[in-house]
């Protein structure tokens, strides 16, 4: 009943290009830098799970020190949260954080495990 397509987020996540200007405008807004280490993502460091106009879910890695984030951007406030990720995280939690908005923990999980390998 998965309401996100995830392969079709990982291929165009994957295509170099594809979403760079809404990766480069979630960056500016949610965050530029690691939340660990302060190391300073680029686009590729970038995976946009869902974006529905609306509300957006963002999953960071960072290339220094691999650490992992997710962020809920609703665009109609401008307000972001970004909190860290690791594939221990229980589903409850993940549930909470990603508490409105078409995307279930399956998704996010599906897709971080997409773009992990
Ligand atoms: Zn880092």
């Amino acid at each position: 009943m998965s309401k996100i397509n995830t392969k079709e987020i990982v291929k165009n996540n994957k295509k170099p290009g594809k979403n760079a200007d809404k990766k480069t405008y979630f960056l500016s807004k949610i965050s530029n830098y690691c939340d660990k280490c302060g190391a300073k993502y680029t686009e590729k460091d970038v995976t946009i799970v869902s974006d529905n106009g609306a509300q957006a879910i963002i999953h960071f890695k960072c290339t220094s020190c691999l650490a992992e984030h997710f962020a809920n951007y609703i665009d109609s406030v401008g307000a972001s949260n970004k909190m860290p990720f690791n594939s221990d995280m229980r589903t409850q939690e993940l549930m909470k954080f990603l508490s409105s908005g078409g995307v279930t923990a399956d998704d996010v999980i599906d897709v971080y495990e997409a773009v992990s390998k």
